[in-house]
């Protein structure tokens, strides 16, 4: 058996996802944002305490809840009035971060207004 590394069957595997990915789409900048966003490797507390003990505790500004892209985007009440402006209560995290052109987009618009820059 020929054993291909993990980045290239990674590659492989996601080729047709790739190209049906809005996420290409977006600006560089974009991009990135919602990257940070998608693999949890962001500057938001719960990351940036646990792997590189930087900030006080991985707790979000809110106290109640450990400062994750899961928080922002679905529960912290610091944003909840941004997030009323953009989203429908039931938006679902998948689509926030997975979604179709549009969906990304006011997830890009969140960040902004709500001044996270993850
Ligand atoms: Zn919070």
């Amino acid at each position: 058996m020929i054993r291909m590394a993990a980045g290239e069957r990674w590659k492989k595997s996601h080729e047709d996802f790739n190209k049906k990915d809005d996420f290409y789409k977006l600006g560089r900048k974009e991009q990135t944002s919602l990257f940070r966003l998608r693999t949890g490797h962001n500057k938001l507390a719960k990351h940036m305490f646990k792997t590189f003990r930087i900030g006080e505790s991985e707790m979000c500004k809110c106290g109640h809840s450990a400062e994750t892209t899961e928080n922002i985007l679905q529960e912290c009440l610091l944003y909840k009035e941004v997030r009323e402006k953009i989203w429908e209560p039931t938006a679902e995290l998948s689509t926030k971060l997975f979604g179709p052109l549009i969906e990304l987009e006011k997830t890009i618009n969140f960040l902004e207004l709500a001044g996270i820059h993850p």
